[in-house]
Formats: structure tokens, C-alpha cells, sequence
């Protein structure tokens, strides 16, 4: 243990203020370690259930088959029940005659008379063979004779189409092992066997509480300052998704003595509680405190080199594990997959949850700090040889970045960097991952739903990625994507986008958005004035606060023209999208910046155009022919695509 902690080196400066908090960081291994040290081994209760609730269920006991399967011998088809001696010498020129027996054995129908020589007994697929009888001829190889016989024209070898008993499932025969998961084949051998209940590990009950007094839940009205209540309800899924019988208690205040009492009486009910928020040791923060008071041995970790995640606090209280997740959903998200899941799943007698693994290639290189153990979210797309997992949503207060993504990878402590074209393992959010039809990887515009929505509704799945134009390009180069959405202006040719092709790639033409200056209506140093002299005016007041852009975006190159050797107040705010600038001046935090005109107007701002940006497609001629390719080139350039682009401000190309 001590060589783990020596290897990580000590926290940068900017860390010093909240790290003074956690005295003991333990990596990530080692606080695993020990957590399940304090909880395993353990006996694992079980309990009878009913075959109709038993799917995904771990069987706590072996099963021993009570009966045959079949229980008796029985015919695989339609025809006769006979002797197969008697037709020793049946052949299409000596067909034998056969008289019928007075009885005709349906299924469910136990047989009365014997099938003596010379005799047959018309049965149906499923029926009991009679006595006598040793196989059976189908009737479409039969010919009626007379009102009482039939003339059979071919031999029948004897257990001809019999199903003998015991022939599927052999009474005393092991049917299945202790820990078997319960699938929907398992639960058709109990049936078989007439086995109604089994016994099997009983779900561990998982108490589930929010903490936090701005937290409300979903289907509230949300008051001022308040947010709504995600963990409680992601936190309640997963837990059900790997076994659990998750309780959600509800969302608790930052009060001591209300929170004590919540937990007490969680933990009473409970196998399990899973707490989120109020782990980060401030002044609000008493969940921690509380746990030292609920039983023994307490809080096993506290602070743990994760990055997002490091106020997991991992506790075991008189046997049972009390968890504190952090408060940003998708911090609480990665620890919960990366370190609880396994845990939880142990409790429940599960396996390891291998459907929520694979393995996919990352195609870009992703930096990571030295010394904690990193979760990076990534989308995953299909490559020509293989999974790929692009990187996305860096910074753990994103819920938005769930949606695009599929799951996350683990870069270790030690290592300064995930290396691009490394082999990672990527844990799924939701097992079984569908890999999208469509993945268009680039610059984001607004406008781009307004194209695939058709696609969706025709049920094709398609994810679009925003890397950026130039993380677009490369990808296409690369092959990874279908499409990629660029607007590179290149200043030699003063021309957009297609002097940035190579070989492999052919251009799409998209739509044009006007760019210009946004400002709040009626700020008089920009309402009914030219660009020009909206910038004098701009520069000319030291009060006036500009919002940027980041380097590298188009807009910035036009900003940069605009400005010269200007620096003006907020210059190096500089945000990574249209839509921020926007909220910046909406909100007062800025006067004026440059976005495009669908989102001045979306965001009733007044506007001031100045150029017409070019947003084109990247197209991967190799991938031209799939389905969800030709799909989106005709959404492109259909009437009600240009209809839609043209009514939110965009000009179709
Ligand atoms: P805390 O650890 O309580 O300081 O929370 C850290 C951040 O996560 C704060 O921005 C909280 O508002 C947010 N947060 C905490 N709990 C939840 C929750 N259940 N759902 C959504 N956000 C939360
Ligand atoms: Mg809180």
C-alpha cells in the first residue's frame, strides 16, 4: 500500500486550498481494495421466487432434474404409431397393408389399446406411443385403404420419429449449478421440469438519498436557484440495472440532525445506501460526519485520486456499505460504474457485468493529470476495423454530455496521457451499445438537427460528434466518420472550406450563416449603426465588455480582423460556441461578441451582419454508398430540410 501512495506525486499548487481537506488520498486501487476487504467474503442470503420473477436472478442452490423430459415416450410428428417389423419389407411396388386400431391419440391423450402386428394407430405430434408400438411412420408417407387400413409404401426403422422419455432432460441429472444467472433458456428447462420457484440470491436493498438544499424533484415546479434531482433517479436505475432493489428515499436538506435520521432509518431497511452530494468536506457537508456515528468500522476512504470524483467517500457500518457519491451527476456516474458496480454486483451474487464492456480503439490523444486516476467520456462509432471511442464532454457538471455518450475510459494514475490509437477498455452506461447509422464528426450548427431529423424518424440512429472543424477534418481522413461539418475559411484563396480537402473526401455544400456583431437591443452604441462604426463606438467606451471566441474558431479569425491591435475588457473570455456568446450578452456579462444570426435572434438580440460563413460537408467518398449516407444527402436537398433551414436564418446552399 505504501508504494502505491509514494508514486503519486503531490497536488498542484491550485489544489493545495481543497486538498488541505482530504489529509489521506488514497488511489483508486487501494481504496477498492480495502472496501471490499471490509465487506468480503460474506454469506450471501437467499430466497424463494417465483419462476415469473426469477429472470436475471443468480440460482443460490443446484438443481437436480425431478422428472424425465420428455416424460414418456412421444411422437415427433404427425402419422401412425406402429411396428417397425411389420414393414421390414414395404417398398413402392410391395406396399404392406396395415389395419387401423379404434383409437386416435392426441396429445395430452394416454393410449388404450396395444399396437398388435398388422396393426397402426393414427397419433398426433406429441402423443404417447402405445404399447406395441416402436415407431412411427409420418402420415404423408401413407395411403388410406378402405375405411380401417392404411398401405405403407417404405420401412420404418425402429425410434423413427420417437422422442424417448428422459431423451431432453434425464431425471437426476444435474439441471443447473448454483450461481447460474437466470436467462429466459434456464427458466424454459424449470418449466420443463414443473418447477415453479427457486430458490436464488435475494436482491440486495439499495437505499438511495440526494442530498442538497437547492435539489428538487423532477415533475416540481423549479424554484428559483434550484436544480432538478438527477442522481436520485440515475443513481435508482443503475442500481436496478445490476441487481439491486433500489428505494429511492428522496432528496434530504443540508441539516444534520433531518440527514442522521434519513440515513439511520435508510440504513435499518437497507443492505446498502447509497448517498450522493455533500461529500466535499465543506461547510454544508455533514454526511461524512454521520457516518462515523452509524457503526463500524466507518469511512474506509475519503478523498481518492479520481479525476472527476475525488470526494467518493466509501464506508462499511456494522457489515453494510454506506457510499457517498459526488454531486455532479456524471462524477457521480463514473465512480458509480467504475467502483460501486462491482460491489453492488457481489452482493447480488452477479458476475462481473462483462455486457457493459468493450473494447474500442481511441483515435486521438487524450492528456491526463499525473497522479489520479482520470474518466474521460467517449461517443463510440463504428471504424473499419473496429470500435472506435471518441473523447467527449470533458468537465464533470455536463449531464448534457450523457447524451452523446456511450460510456467512459479509465486512464491510470501514472500515466501523463491516454496515447492515441490505444486499445482501451470502454465501460457502457447502458449495456449492448447500438453503434449509429450515421456519424457526422465536426463543427456543430443548429441547423444540422434540422437535417437528420428525418433520419431519426425513419429510424435511423445518428450521432453527431463536435470536435471542431479541424478535429472533423482529421477524422474524416482517418475514416472514422461519415461526414464531417466544416467552416475553414482559408485566407490565400479568400475561399471556404474546399481548399481544405484531400484525396478521399469530396465537399458537400450545406447552408451559409450570417455573422455579425450581437449586442442587447436598444444599447445605443450598436442599435442602427454599420459595423464600422459599431466598433468605434465599442472601443472608443473603456466601460464596453467584449466576449470572445477560442482559438481556432472561424469566428475568431474575423474578430482578430476587427480588432487589430485592440484588447479590449473581456478579450480573453473566450468561450467555445456561438450559443455562449450569446448567453454572455444576454446575461450582462458581456456587450457585444460575434455569433451567428440564428442564435442573435434565438436569443432576441440585436444584430449587426458583417460576413456570410460557409458550413459545408466533408464527405468520405469511401462511405458515400451506405444507406444513412444517401438518406442524409437527400434530407440535405430536400424541400422541407431547405424550408426548415431557411425559416431558423440559415441560407441552404
Ligand atoms: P456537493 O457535493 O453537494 O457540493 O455537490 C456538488 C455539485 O453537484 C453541486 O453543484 C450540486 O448542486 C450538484 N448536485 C448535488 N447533488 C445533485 C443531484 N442529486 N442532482 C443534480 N446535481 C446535484
Ligand atoms: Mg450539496
Amino acid at each position: 500500500m505504501k508504494d502505491v501512495m509514494t508514486k503519486i506525486p503531490a497536488p498542484k499548487q491550485s489544489e493545495n486550498l481543497d486538498q488541505d481537506q482530504f489529509l489521506t488520498i488514497l488511489s483508486r486501487e487501494e481504496a477498492l481494495a480495502r472496501f471490499e476487504a471490509a465487506l468480503f467474503p460474506r454469506a450471501i442470503a437467499s430466497e424463494p421466487r417465483p419462476l415469473a420473477d426469477a429472470l436475471g436472478a443468480a440460482l443460490s442452490e443446484d438443481i437436480t432434474a425431478p422428472i424425465d423430459v420428455p416424460p414418456f415416450d412421444r411422437s415427433n410428428v404427425d402419422g401412425f404409431a406402429v411396428r417397425s417389423a411389420d414393414l421390414a419389407s414395404a417398398s413402392e411396388a410391395a406396399p404392406v397393408r396395415l389395419k387401423l386400431n379404434d383409437e386416435v391419440i392426441a396429445c395430452g391423450v394416454a393410449p388404450t389399446r396395444p399396437v398388435l402386428s398388422g396393426t397402426a394407430t393414427p397419433i398426433a405430434t406429441g402423443g404417447p406411443l402405445p404399447r406395441g408400438a416402436d415407431a412411427i411412420v409420418m402420415v404423408e408417407h401413407t395411403q388410406p385403404s378402405g375405411a380401417r387400413a392404411i398401405e405403407v409404401r417404405r420401412a420404418a426403422s425402429p425410434g423413427q420419429f420417437v422422442s424417448y422419455a428422459g431423451s431432453d432432460i434425464a431425471r437426476g441429472e444435474a439441471l443447473l449449478r448454483a450461481g447460474t444467472i437466470i436467462g429466459s433458456r434456464e427458466i424454459g428447462m424449470l418449466a420443463a421440469c414443473g418447477i415453479a420457484e427457486v430458490m436464488v440470491a435475494r436482491k440486495p436493498r439499495v437505499a438511495v438519498i440526494s442530498t442538497g438544499d437547492e435539489l428538487v424533484q423532477p415533475g416540481e415546479a423549479l424554484r428559483a436557484a434550484a436544480i432538478y434531482d438527477t442522481n436520485g433517479a440515475i443513481v435508482a436505475a443503475a442500481i436496478t440495472e445490476n441487481g439491486g432493489e433500489a428505494c429511492f428515499i428522496g432528496a434530504i436538506k443540508d441539516d444534520e440532525a433531518a440527514l442522521e435520521a434519513a440515513m439511520r432509518r435508510a440504513l435499518a431497511d437497507s443492505d446498502m445506501l447509497v448517498l450522493s452530494g455533500g461529500t466535499s468536506k465543506g461547510a454544508g457537508d455533514v454526511s461524512h460526519r454521520i457516518i462515523a456515528r452509524l457503526g463500524q468500522p466507518g469511512i474506509i476512504a475519503h478523498g481518492i485520486a479520481l479525476k472527476p470524483g475525488k470526494p467518493l467517500c466509501l464506508a462499511v457500518c456494522d457489515g453494510k456499505p454506506v457510499v457517498i457519491l459526488p454531486g455532479f451527476p456524471t462524477s457521480a456516474m463514473f465512480t458509480f460504474h467504475d467502483m460501486i458496480v462491482p460491489v453492488l454486483r457481489r452482493l447480488a451474487a452477479l458476475p462481473p457485468r462483462a455486457d457493459a464492456k468493450v473494447t474500442a480503439k481511441v483515435p486521438v490523444r487524450i492528456a491526463s493529470e499525473l497522479g489520479r486516476t482520470e474518466f474521460v467520456m467517449v461517443s463510440l462509432v463504428e471504424g473499419a476495423d473496429g470500435l472506435i471511442a471518441y473523447p467527449s464532454g470533458k468537465g464533470s457538471g455536463a449531464i448534457t454530455s450523457f447524451a452523446q455518450a456511450d460510456g467512459f475510459v479509465r486512464i491510470d494514475a501514472l500515466a501523463e496521457q491516454m496515447p492515441a490509437g490505444t486499445e482501451a477498455e470502454v465501460t457502457l452506461f447502458t449495456p449492448h451499445v447500438r453503434v449509429p447509422d450515421l456519424v457526422i464528426v465536426g463543427s456543430h450548427c443548429t441547423g444540422l438537427d434540422l437535417v437528420t431529423a428525418s433520419l431519426s424518424h425513419a429510424g435511423l440512429t445518428v450521432r453527431s460528434i463536435a470536435v471542431g472543424s479541424l478535429g472533423g477534418l482529421a477524422a474524416a481522413k482517418r475514416g472514422e466518420c461519415d461526414l464531417a461539418p466544416i467552416h475553414l475559411f482559408d485566407d490565400k484563396s479568400e475561399t471556404y472550406n474546399t481548399p481544405f480537402l484531400s484525396d478521399g473526401l469530396e465537399l458537400v455544400p450545406g447552408w451559409r450563416r450570417m455573422q455579425g456583431i450581437v449586442f442587447r437591443k436598444g444599447d445605443a452604441r450598436f442599435e442602427g449603426k454599420t459595423v464600422q462604426e459599431a466598433m468605434r463606438s465599442a472601443l472608443a467606451d473603456p466601460a464596453c465588455v467584449m466576449v470572445n471566441r477560442n482559438q481556432g474558431a472561424g469566428t475568431r479569425i474575423l474578430i482578430d480582423r476587427l480588432l487589430g491591435e485592440a484588447r479590449p475588457d473581456g478579450y480573453w473570455n473566450q468561450p467555445r460556441s456561438h450559443n455562449a456568446v450569446a448567453a454572455a450578452v444576454s446575461q450582462h456579462r458581456a456587450d457585444w461578441g460575434l455569433t451567428i444570426a440564428p442564435v442573435a435572434h434565438a436569443s432576441g438580440l440585436g444584430f449587426i451582419p458583417l460576413a456570410e460563413e460557409h458550413y459545408d460537408f466533408a464527405l468520405v467518398k469511401a462511405r458515400k454508398q451506405r444507406p444513412a449516407v444517401q438518406a442524409f444527402l437527400d434530407a440535405l436537398a430536400s424541400e422541407d430540410a431547405r424550408a426548415a433551414l431557411a425559416k431558423a436564418g440559415f441560407r441552404p446552399a
